[in-house]
């Protein structure tokens, strides 16, 4: 057996979830290898939707603009419809701003509320193009054809058995490795941990269709889902970001049947293909554990949602950018041993949230206006259920990691499950976005390390804290924000910024114990212990 060069991660699976875990990993200087079991990249439509936060993170790691330019044109509106057919009636009109109105939506206002707003990308466009950037970083190596096979962990890493199509086993040492390795994880099945929630639910069958001359001819307006108000199935077509491509989802009978249901539901004459039909089950579950000692487990390996609500690959990315500075914070030496186990602490929760806001969203669909006995019921029902779906931005930039140990909690707080969004800096949430004099946004300036924010007016000592976390060994940076409009949003005059943007400690004045702040931070110290301490 080959014995293959030593990596700090491995990842396994370069689907979304594995491949920004590597971009991130990649830009923090650390040595990994991807390994893919397939020969290519994603060739069916699944995700379509980037959510807020996905992007704010694409926009961190420097690709927000690649992804923009290849998925759905930035003019294109994101409305939903519920209507007889493509041709009308509508019953009703749900309008979402395109990307451009969004943006300008977002430059207009300084509250708090999301840097970037959704990008439509079929995921079949952005796998390759995540894959294209990773394997420009030098310290990453993608290898497609290459399946984990299986692995053991000892003191100093993990040793994985993998297998190249077509050739001989090899070895490859890692001090981590990362199973981002879908619904199926061998990892997770490997570590023994199971899934937890509702399994197979019902299954749906998914048609691709190439039908070029629709965008510019639906009569009843341009937009991103149709559903269909056709009992007993109620399909539902779902634009892809070429425009000439579109998603049909319906529990048909047959494969055939699929190219039946999208004439009628074009509701006019119109030439397309149907380039393929697969079947997909939905679940909701979410993994007992994230890990086991030098094994993390992320993106669809860990939780699987019903995919109404877009929380499928975007939970992942939120998974992959909570593991990917901890890891490199550990195989630098400044990271404690609090900080990879808080993984599991802070992103399970998460994970379990997002299972359940995607079962509410879903069973408004099939529990709330399918039932309905009249069209003006359905519509109503309908207008309220379909808000579960394209109206969570709570849901999906608004989370916080309560009780997490490596953050200095205080007890309330605005609810971290609200649907909508709701801008605080309370510690464990999302910075807020906020816009700097020069027009420029705070989140750009902050670096890949932490951040002490000195907000407002106030001018405070801050030397303590700055000199705690020196010894500690982790990278700060001190950044002056006197802009009032700061003080009244963030709430304090100094705040405390980990590397992935969520809020540490906040206070009006310099910690008593700056290494009991800094020592929690970085995970070196216990928030038990500290609590003990004092
Ligand atoms: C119809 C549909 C619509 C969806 N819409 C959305 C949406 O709008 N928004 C959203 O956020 N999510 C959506 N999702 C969910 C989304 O597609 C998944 O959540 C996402 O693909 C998960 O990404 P991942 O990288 O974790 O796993 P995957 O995409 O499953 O990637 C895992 C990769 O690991 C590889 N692999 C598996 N085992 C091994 C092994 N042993 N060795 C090496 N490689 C291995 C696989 O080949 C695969 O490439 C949708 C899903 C479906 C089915």
């Amino acid at each position: 057996m080959n014995i293959s060069a030593d990596t700090q991660v491995l990842i396994a699976g370069a689907g979304p979830v594995g491949l920004t875990l590597a971009l991130d990993l990649g830009r923090r200087g650390i040595r990994c290898t991807v390994i893919e079991r397939n020969a290519t990249s994603l060739q069916l439509p699944k995700m379509e939707r980037c959510n807020a936060r996905t992007m704010e993170i694409y926009r961190r790691l420097g690709i927000v603009d690649q992804v923009r330019s290849a998925g759905l044109d930035n003019d294109a509106p994101m409305d939903v419809y519920l209507t007889e057919s493509l041709h009308g009636p509508v019953i009703v009109h749900l309008p979402y701003p395109s990307v451009n109105a969004a943006k300008a939506e977002i430059a207009a206002r300084n509250d708090g509320y999301v840097l970037e707003p959704y990008q439509l990308i079929s995921q079949y466009t952005l796998e390759p193009l995540l894959r294209s950037i990773v394997e420009g970083l030098p310290n990453v190596t993608v290898r497609f054809s290459c399946e984990l096979v299986e692995f053991e962990q000892d003191g100093d890493g993990v040793t994985a058995r993998v297998r190249p199509s077509g050739g001989a086993d090899e070895t490859i040492r890692a001090t981590y490795l990362v199973g981002c390795d879908g619904g199926s994880s061998t990892v997770r099945k490997q570590l023994g941990i199971r899934l937890q929630g509702e399994g197979r639910i019902r299954r749906l069958r998914q048609a691709l269709f190439y039908c070029p001359e629709l965008y510019d001819k639906i009569p009843i307006g341009t937009g991103r889902h149709y559903h269909i108000a056709e009992p007993p199935l109620f399909p539902f077509i779902i634009i892809q970001d070429s425009k000439k491509h579109w998603t049909l989802h319906a529990s048909a009978e047959s494969d055939e049947q699929m190219a039946v249901i999208f004439r009628e539901s074009l509701g006019m004459p119109l030439e397309f293909t149907m380039l393929s039909v697969n079947e997909w089950t939905q679940n909701l579950l979410c993994a007992e554990r994230y890990g086991e000692g030098r094994i993390f487990i992320a993106g669809d390996a860990a939780h699987l949602v019903i995919p109404t609500g877009g929380l499928g690959m975007n939970t992942g990315v939120g998974d992959a950018i909570d593991l990917s500075w901890k890891l490199a914070a550990t195989l630098r030496g400044w990271g404690g041993a609090e900080l990879l186990a808080s993984y599991e602490k802070e992103r399970r929760p998460i994970g379990l949230r997002n299972v359940k806001a995607s079962g509410e969203a879903a069973r408004g669909r099939f529990e709330g206006w399918r039932i309905a006995t009249t069209r003006e019921e359905m519509a109503s029902r309908f207008d309220v259920e379909q808000r579960k779906v394209t109206e969570i931005l709570g849901i999906e930039a608004g989370y916080r990691y309560v009780d997490s140990p490596i953050v200095c909690g205080e007890p309330g707080g605005p609810d971290p499950d609200s649907q909508g969004y709701i801008p605080t800096s309370w510690p464990g949430a999302r910075l807020p976005h906020f816009w700097l004099a020069d027009r420029t946004a705070l989140h750009d300036k902050l670096g890949l390390g932490y951040t002490l924010l000195r907000v407002g007016p106030g001018r405070h000592d801050t030397s303590t804290l700055e000199a705690a976390f020196k010894a500690t060994g982790a990278p700060l940076d001190a950044l002056d924000v006197p802009q009032l409009q700061a003080r009244e949003l963030y709430e304090h005059d100094l705040l405390l910024i980990r590397p992935d943007l969520h809020v540490v400690w906040r206070a009006n004045r310099p910690p008593d114990d700056p290494g009991a702040i800094a020592g929690i931070a970085t995970g070196q110290y216990s928030t038990s212990f500290i609590t003990g301490r004092r």
